[in-house]
């Protein structure tokens, strides 16, 4: 396999941080329970609180085929970061949510948007509003598609790499300092953000047949058939560039991946507020997508109990079973009460909830939806299963002697407890200020959602399973500045064999074959 193959990556790590440090709760959430992933949780957590706790590596190389996995797996990137949040121990539940050009039905708000959008466009130039053709449905897809391909207007966009360029760098931070009050930027900040990402080098910059193919197909007509959509040339990051009347007013960074689009991230210059230029590009890329070959649009992470991320309820959609690699509407999850309170979910039978299935397995699957209305049989047993007397939490003391088995292979595991790990005490007592051992960081809680279970792990050693792993995964040494295969898992030091065992647990033992692991 060519270096350019591989995943790259640096040993696993796990971070918490308080919670008032989190992005989208800040800690100030009304009501308390909303922290806990679940209500037994939160009733047997007397007076002790939860952190925002992610797990992630530094990514310097990976394909986009890979990245598309991870994306279904619950991962994101930012910059050369790829993470996921613990949804168990978090104080809030970030959903990997996606969705298609169908699934959007949209709102008033929605469609006046794309109506005031057309007319600050339109503004100075001599087209007509069209009539509508009786009472023709709003769609959303042929508005936006006039728009772009009407050349009169002041208005177009500009598909291209995600390199640095000064006006990209001067939008950003007006957008910053306006929207965000920060002060703090820099052009290093700035490219490690918005423009740095592992994907080898001709990805990044794609093929100029890409760039044509991007930038024509916004103005294509509209097809409604599935055969006439257009096989999508473009993988790799792009940022497209908002221009009116030659000035850049805003960005899309996006990822291009085999199963569809994913956004990453968006800045608009607060001089055109009015215009609504985030829900807008959001339903430009859906229109985008609905001429293509490619399925889902990839809206990062939806949080129930956040205003700032659950507005992508409005572009409807499902959310990820992050233990079942399967996805559920969104719709039915609401309707039925089960993401409530910022909770946990996860779908199973009811009477066999012992176990998550094989991370590779998964895989195979290719993240479907899960058409839980159909398939009675099936419930939410996050409670069963994660609950304060589910039946990982009965489990106590076989996961005690799991951890201790697998310490006898020489692998550096920690027991702890399930319960005492889900809380930090009493939050007075935690010193904020304390920089964490980076040591600790490389230390993963016994059960995690998503993540290959411990009992699992020991299953393989045990079958010696993780020798298939020898001459396939390779092993950057930093001490001896090389690169080796891996030659016998069993010999190796505890160093090697640990972080290997965590590598399998973020990545299954399918990603980890193709992994180049920095240790
Ligand atoms: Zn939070």
């Amino acid at each position: 396999m060519d270096i350019g193959e591989r995943l790259i990556l640096t040993p696993p790590m796990y971070f918490t941080e308080p919670c008032d440090k989190c992005g989208y709760c800040k800690g100030t959430k009304d009501d308390p329970d909303n922290y806990y992933s679940l209500q037994s949780l939160y009733e047997n957590a007397k007076g002790r609180s939860v952190q925002n706790c992610t797990v992630g590596f530094q990514c310097e190389n990976m394909t986009i085929s890979i990245y598309d996995s991870l994306c279904n797996m619950g991962y994101r990137r930012s910059g050369h970061f790829v993470y996921k949040p613990d949804l168990l121990r978090s104080c809030c539940r970030l959903f990997t949510i996606r969705t298609t050009p169908d699934h959007v039905k949209l709102t008033k708000e929605y469609k006046s948007c794309v109506k005031k959008f057309k007319h600050f466009v339109q503004a100075n130039t001599s087209v007509k509003p069209t009539a509508k053709k009786g009472n023709a449905p709003f769609d959303y897809i042929e508005e936006l598609t006039q728009i772009s391909n009407d050349s009169s207007n002041d208005f177009y966009t500009r598909y291209e790499p995600a390199v640095y360029t000064d006006e990209k760098y001067e939008l950003y931070v007006k957008y910053q300092e306006i929207i965000h009050n920060d002060h703090n930027n820099n052009k290093r900040s700035f490219e490690r953000f918005l423009c740095d990402s592992p994907f080898p080098e001709h990805i990044k910059m794609g093929t100029e047949d890409e760039w044509i193919q991007l930038n024509e197909l916004g103005g294509k007509a509209v097809n409604s058939t599935n055969a006439m959509r257009e096989p999508l040339k473009r993988l790799g990051p792009a940022h497209e560039c908002y221009y009116y009347k030659d000035q850049l007013i805003a960005i899309a960074v996006t990822d291009f991946l085999p199963s569809g689009m994913s956004s990453v991230y968006f800045i608009w210059d607060p001089d055109f507020k009015k215009w609504s230029l985030g829900k807008l590009s959001v339903l430009r890329e859906l229109t985008l997508l609905s001429k293509t070959d490619k399925p889902y649009y990839y809206l990062g992470y939806y949080v129930e109990d956040c205003h700032k991320m659950n507005y992508k309820a409005a572009y409807g959609g499902e959310l990820l079973d992050v233990c079942n690699s399967q996805y559920v509407s969104l719709d039915y999850l609401k309707k039925n009460d089960i993401i409530d309170h910022g909770h946990l979910f996860t779908f199973g039978k009811a009477n066999a909830v012992e176990d998550e299935i094989d991370l590779d397995e998964k895989l195979d699957m290719r993240f479907p939806t899960l058409n839980v209305a159909e398939a009675p049989e099936l419930t939410n047993v996050a409670e069963n299963i994660y609950g304060y007397k589910g039946s990982v939490a009965k489990n106590q003391e076989p996961l005690e002697e799991i951890i201790e088995t697998i310490r006898r292979y020489g692998i550096n595991y920690n027991y702890n407890d399930y319960i005492e790990s889900l809380y930090v005490g009493d939050d007075t007592k935690v010193s904020h200020k304390k920089r964490p051992d980076p040591a600790t960081l490389t230390i993963l809680p016994t059960v995690v959602p998503g993540l290959v279970p411990v009992h699992e792990i020991l299953d393989m050693l045990e079958t010696e399973r993780l020798s298939e792993l020898d001459t396939k995964l390779l092993i950057f040494d930093t001490e001896l500045q090389q690169i080796r295969p891996l030659f016998d898992f069993y010999n190796e030091s505890d160093e090697v064999k640990t972080t290997v065992c965590n590598v399998v647990r973020l990545l299954g033992m399918r990603l980890a074959k193709r992994a180049l692991v920095i240790v």
